[in-house]
């Protein structure tokens, strides 16, 4: 008995790990020109790695709830606005948070169910507002405005839409202050600790029978689990609190939010889904007892690591002493890197003219980008086998807030993107999500079809 293995068995066939996936892919989207002179950039997804992040999330909670608790894991559609994924996650049983009217425009044509879907912008129009209600969406007001105008609205027709109101816990800013929603001065939400605000909840639940839910969203890269968890424990007491008050089980359900951060410094996913919910189950111990349920909202950790932006190398030079790989990945991909690079930084994998990793030894080199702006660069000083004309570079970890955020700099057109599967053999089999993007349409954009508007003015 024991682990004695029987050596005539054949082995069980291993599904590649994500890194070799990745190089699997990379390969075969050079060798099919998938990158190459005439589209010298594009973003690969692995279908592979997003299925098994939207498993992981679900096991992770399921591992601590209790059994016939309702939970509802929404993708934020702003992480990777691609309907092609929205559809994937969906299959995968994930619904979606959208904060615009083009957002949920995605979330739809994606075939996401209302019921499946949550409203949370912070400047919701009225005609926003109404289509919500009208489709029985899930809404949570961020402010008292807000809330007056959901007032008007319940009162006006019925509607099937789950509501609720956004809270700032103000549990504190993590490292990155553009994306702290949880300090003092946060924009987001109904500040929970300014003088009154919590008692002035109450009362508005109290008022309003039909607010059942109350929402927060307090992480992001760079803000510490145990502050997440405390940000949600806050919202946990709030809800018990008007649950006492008035006598019943108001608060049905609790929107916990998203922001779990993701690690750029390896291919480790770190933190996981099942160490926050364990951290949660102990921070909130009532959370997942069953007496209420759940909504989530994570967007990068789903798909953040499973995107790959490849970029052929067009020319390599040195200036200073310093080598520099001139690619067509730059600001219009990686906008925050660029903007911010101690905040964002991204680890670059070389690849050879054919695809294949690049070998050699390491040296400190710039990968820049196509735009023309000095500070235009993927990585500064970045160690890497030395790159040259025809080579490829790759920036890892760019599935959420990169390459399907398009920054129109320069008019660089917006990059194709594929998705991949890839066979323990090394096949791979790639579909397109978002064609390139065509000269014409840049024009056409740029109001091409309104020429002579200015000067016929
Ligand atoms: C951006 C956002 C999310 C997702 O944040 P991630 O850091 O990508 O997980 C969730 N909820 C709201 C309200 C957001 O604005």
């Amino acid at each position: 008995m024991g682990h004695d293995t029987d050596q005539t068995q054949p082995l069980p066939r291993r599904t590649p790990d994500a890194a070799t996936r990745r190089d699997q892919a990379v390969r075969a989207a050079v060798e099919q020109g998938l990158v190459g002179p005439a589209t010298p950039v594009a973003g690969l997804l692995d279908v592979t790695g997003i299925r098994a992040s939207a498993a992981a999330l679900h096991a992770a909670f399921d591992a601590v709830t209790a059994p016939g608790t309702p939970v509802l894991h929404a993708f934020a559609v702003k992480a990777t606005p691609l309907v092609p994924v929205l559809r994937l996650l969906r299959e995968a049983g994930i619904g979606a948070e959208v904060a615009s009217p083009g957002e949920l425009a995605l979330a739809r044509a994606a075939g996401m169910p209302p019921a499946r879907t949550v409203l949370d912008s912070p400047a919701k129009t009225p005609a926003e507002l109404r289509e919500a209600l009208a489709l029985g969406i899930a809404v949570n007001a961020d402010n008292p405005e807000e809330l007056a105008r959901l007032d008007a609205l319940v009162a006006s027709a019925p509607t099937r839409s789950p509501l609720g109101v956004r809270v700032n816990p103000q549990t504190g800013a993590g490292s990155i202050g553009a994306l702290s929603t949880a300090t003092a001065t946060s924009k987001f939400g109904v500040a929970l600790r300014d003088p009154g605000a919590r008692a002035w909840l109450v009362r508005a639940y109290l008022d309003r029978p039909w607010l059942t839910r109350l929402h927060t969203h307090s992480g992001s890269q760079g803000v510490p689990l145990e502050r997440m968890a405390e940000g949600v424990r806050t919202v946990h007491e709030l809800a018990e609190e008007i649950n006492a008050a008035a006598g019943r089980r108001q608060v049905d359900t609790l929107d916990i939010g998203g922001g779990l951060p993701v690690n750029f410094g390896s291919d480790e996913e770190t933190p996981t889904y099942a160490a926050y919910a364990r951290l949660l189950a102990a921070t909130v111990p009532g959370l997942f007892d069953g007496s209420y349920g759940l909504v989530t909202e994570f967007g990068r950790s789903l798909t953040a690591k499973h995107g790959t932006t490849l970029a052929l190398v067009e020319y390599a030079k040195e200036a200073g002493g310093r080598p520099i790989a001139v690619t067509h990945a730059g600001v219009q991909v990686a906008t925050r890197t660029v903007y911010a690079p101690a905040s964002w930084p991204l680890r670059i994998a070389a690849y050879d003219a054919k695809g294949l990793p690049k070998s050699g030894p390491l040296v400190a080199q710039d990968v820049a980008g196509p735009a023309c702006f000095a500070g235009d660069l993927l990585a500064e000083n970045q160690e890497l086998p030395l790159l040259a004309a025809g080579d490829h570079a790759a920036a890892l970890d760019t599935g959420a807030y990169y390459f399907a955020q398009h920054y129109s700099y320069n008019s660089l057109a917006r990059p194709g993107i594929y998705g991949y599967t890839t066979e323990p053999e090394g096949t791979v089999r790639f579909a397109t999500v978002r064609a390139p993007q065509p000269v014409e349409e840049i024009v056409a954009e740029a109001g091409g079809p309104q020429r002579d508007s200015l000067t016929e003015l």
